[in-house]
């Protein structure tokens, strides 16, 4: 198995907050995993084709003024894939930490993938009765399900624990040591992905926290720009707080073990891919 980390769209610049770190655009930090049985496998999927060829319709004019995406044709993780030197059309599950447009912007790029999500994250954008459904729906962008994306739900098996948290979900028919970790309160079902590497571990927690100095310092350093946004999109401000608080004590208390880094941080993508 082999993991690649690549940044599938370029945003708007931020600043590092209390370290004498370089500004940098903030990234969207997808995995493609070269697995031994399930072909190739995609951890989110940042920005494709389609937003890069038509990004107002895509995207939403809100969204382009607010996150400035570059949206260049070669960040989609279609053509990265492609310089690998491997092919898209062996990308045959892609694992999504939820439903935003800045996650799922790849999924048209990839029409026969099975779409694996968290069944809380499943069923907020599937069942007009579940809490939080109309914006769930609203930031699943009509454009990136129009193709009828094969959308999944991992099922939890009760009593599946990570590290000591609770109700870990597996996508389904995938053999590969990789699980949903919820971490709830950006959206409904949004998830961390775990995957094994060896004997340690990654953990991708998607927005469950934007800014590495929330995890890592002791005090947490939030960085008042990116709360502002945490603050205008999550669904639940306590579980929020809660999830980002359980990556807090496994990065304190196996940090050697399980390597934890968000969507957007740039300086945690710089770290990770080398
Ligand atoms: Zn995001």
């Amino acid at each position: 198995m082999r993991v690649h980390h690549l940044d599938c769209g370029s945003l708007r610049t931020i600043a590092a907050v209390g370290e004498a770190l370089p500004p940098a655009r903030a990234v969207c930090h997808c995995l493609l995993i070269e697995t031994d049985a399930d072909g190739l496998v995609l951890v989110d999927s940042g920005f494709g084709g389609g937003d890069v060829a038509r990004p107002g319709e895509s995207l939403g004019e809100e969204f382009l003024a607010f996150a400035a995406p570059v949206l260049d044709a070669e960040q989609t993780a279609a053509r990265q894939v492609a310089r690998l030197g491997l092919d898209p059309a062996d990308v045959r599950h892609i694992v999504l930490t939820h439903l935003h447009r800045d996650h799922t912007g790849g999924l048209p790029d990839f029409p026969h993938a099975e779409i694996h999500v968290h069944e809380e994250e499943y069923r907020a954008v599937t069942d007009p009765a579940a809490e939080h459904h109309t914006e769930s729906v609203s930031r699943f962008m009509a454009a990136h399900r129009a193709h009828g994306p094969h959308l999944v739900p991992a099922r939890t098996e009760r009593g599946d624990t990570w590290f000591g948290i609770e109700n870990v979900s597996r996508p389904d028919g995938l053999t590969a040591d990789i699980l949903l970790i919820p971490l709830p309160g950006h959206t409904p079902g949004h998830s961390g992905v775990a995957v094994r590497t060896g004997d340690r571990w990654l953990l991708h927690a998607g927005d469950a926290y934007f800014y590495h100095g929330e995890v890592e310092a002791e005090p947490p350093v939030s960085h008042s720009e990116l709360d502002l946004i945490q603050a205008s999109v999550q669904v639940d401000p306590e579980l929020r707080l809660s999830s980002r608080d359980r990556l807090r004590a496994l990065h304190h208390e196996h940090g050697d073990e399980v390597e934890i880094f968000c969507a957007h941080d740039p300086w945690e993508f710089r770290r990770s891919a080398g």
